[in-house]
């Protein structure tokens, strides 16, 4: 008998009502909406067939994820999808089950259950979120002991609550992920004939479509966006690993254009857990050649867990800076130059492509991230915590565990990392020579000659007349030379001071293997 289940609560109770009721056990899907490798569905089948219990699936669209300013329409939308994938999954298995979507708050829905249901076990996994699903848990988890539910949490595969540094760390997600996926059989729950719960929810929760973020900065893109589900996501990894795509991998993954076929684009599947890392890691394994792509595409499934790690053991970088040593540190405010950011607006071609592309389809490559970030953080001055939510917004992918990690770090405010100001117009001649990508989203660079297309202030004044424009219509926000000058001298000066080394180091101590402390000492 698993160690979860109670042997005084075998037997049906008393609800309130004074009916003889089934104890219910529900599956609280979060990021993992997903129907293989998940060892919370699998636990409740368990327990529901070994305890006669009733079972619920429930994935809970809360107030404070639609009022959240990282949340935006896409994530909302691609969540909704995955439920109705997997919905008519169940139904193709001859399953009476279903996930039930709600607008309502976990304390409510639970309160709710409890008292109408006779909610007696809550199965889920572990979530490294944000502030507010952190609070969210706690409360949840102090309900459930006064009310004497069991909540019975899965950890999330590779990353460790509780870890006080990654000594071994790296040895420990790879035996993880070697451990065969969870089989999740629905066979013995048919075929002892449970039922599954048909609850009849209050009207408020009910919902017949995505919902809406509830704050005002939504961002809105025609797309085309990715689709959510968990048959979109295995196709798409075999797609890349089995049917070839990863071939052009290193090639092209800094290309922004091209880097959108050949990367693998598992970002929002792995993100929002419609797809586990573990059947990834698998995947790739399984494969019999081990070219140099295969391998750079395994480091970066560590590093997805490595950076979910960081924010599961210092989740207040979400509003602070990692090192502390740069709260000093003067950042710039210029509303109107933030949000000429924000709309790719900047004058600066290549910069004004990326921004353009990821509003309106929610992926870029990591280097234009990166590049995006390092000319809000260096060129324009401001502080990382003008953009993060922005760009989480823009990200279908947004992974609260590596977006907030890496926009620091492409700011500079770690003290660990190596300093990157990237150049713009380098970055757009290097990875976009033929300038197709800017002339895709920037259209009034479209006639413009290939020689200009990346620096168009530079266009004589003939030229520009033929153009239809003049000097102040080509001249970018910012001198892009000058800033990155400034920029430099501006963080080497912190990097050095004693309070940025100190907590460098202690950094250093908590979320680097000591194997690789020693090269990279602050
Ligand atoms: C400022 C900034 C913010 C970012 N925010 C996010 C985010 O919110 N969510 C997110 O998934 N990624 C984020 N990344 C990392 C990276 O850009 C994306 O994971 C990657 O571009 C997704 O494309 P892909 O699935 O084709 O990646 P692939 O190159 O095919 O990589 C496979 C998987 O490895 C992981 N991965 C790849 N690169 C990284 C990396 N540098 N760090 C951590 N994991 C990585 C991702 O899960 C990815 O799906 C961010 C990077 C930057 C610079």
């Amino acid at each position: 008998m698993p160690k979860w289940i109670s042997p005084c609560r075998l037997s049906p109770i008393a609800s309130r009502a004074g009916r003889i009721n089934v104890p219910l056990s529900v599956v609280w899907f979060k990021r993992d909406l997903r129907t293989t490798d998940h060892a919370p569905l699998m636990n409740a089948i368990t327990q529901c067939v070994q305890n006669g219990d009733e079972l619920l699936l429930v994935y809970l669209f809360e107030p404070e994820m639609l009022a959240h300013p990282t949340t935006s329409s896409r994530h909302l939308c691609f969540q909704w999808q995955a439920i109705q994938g997997l919905n008519q999954r169940l139904v193709s298995q001859g399953l009476s089950l279903k996930i039930h979507p709600l607008q309502a708050s976990a304390a409510d829905v639970f309160k709710w259950l409890h008292s109408q249901h006779q909610l007696q076990f809550l199965f889920s996994h572990e979530e490294t979120g944000l502030r507010y699903t952190y609070e969210r848990d706690l409360n949840v988890k102090n309900w459930c002991a006064r009310n004497d539910v069991v909540w019975n949490e899965t950890p999330q595969l590779g990353v460790i609550r509780g870890l006080q540094n990654r000594k071994r760390w790296s040895y420990r997600w790879h035996a993880n992920m070697r451990k065969p996926p969870i089989k999740v059989d629905f066979n013995p729950w048919l075929k002892a004939g449970l039922l599954p719960c048909i609850p009849e929810w209050p009207s408020p929760w009910k919902m017949t479509a995505p919902p809406k973020p509830t704050h005002e900065h939504d961002v809105l893109g025609k797309g085309p966006f990715q689709m959510g589900g968990e048959e979109q996501a295995q196709q798409l990894l075999t797609s890349f690993i089995k049917d070839g795509r990863i071939e052009n991998y290193q090639k092209h993954i800094s290309k922004p254009e091209e880097s959108r076929q050949s990367c693998s684009r598992l970002s929002p599947y792995l993100a929002w857990g419609q797809l586990s890392m573990r059947q990834v890691f698998q995947a790739l394994e399984a494969c019999e050649s081990k070219t140099m792509a295969h391998r750079a595409f395994g480091s970066r499934l560590r590093w997805h867990c490595h950076f979910i790690q960081k924010f599961e053991s210092e989740h207040r970088i979400e509003t602070e800076n990692m090192n502390r040593g740069f709260d000093d540190m003067t950042v710039v405010t210029n509303g109107d130059n933030l949000l000429r950011w924000m709309n790719g607006d900047t004058g600066i071609p290549f910069i004004d492509a990326c921004m353009r592309c990821v509003r309106e389809t929610g992926y870029l490559n990591f280097r234009m991230r990166a590049m995006l970030v390092s000319f809000l953080t260096h060129h324009m001055g401001h502080s990382w915590k003008d953009g993060v939510n922005h760009l989480a917004r823009c990200f279908l992918d947004f992974e609260p565990g590596i977006h907030f990690c890496q926009f620091q770090m492409q700011a500079g405010v770690t003290g660990i990392n190596t300093l990157r100001i990237y150049n713009p117009v380098k970055q757009g001649l290097d990875h976009d020579p033929d300038g197709l990508f800017i002339r895709k989203w920037v259209p009034s660079l479209q006639e413009v000659p290939l020689a200009f297309v990346h620096e168009p202030w530079r266009m004589p004044p003939l030229e520009l007349a033929m153009q239809g424009g003049d000097t102040r219509s080509v001249a970018p926000m910012i001198d892009i030379k000058a800033t990155a000058r400034q920029a430099r001298s501006r963080l080497w000066t912190f990097k050095n001071h004693p309070a940025v080394r100190a907590e460098a180091q202690r950094i250093l101590n908590v979320h680097v293997d000591t194997r690789y402390q020693r090269r990279r000492r602050p």
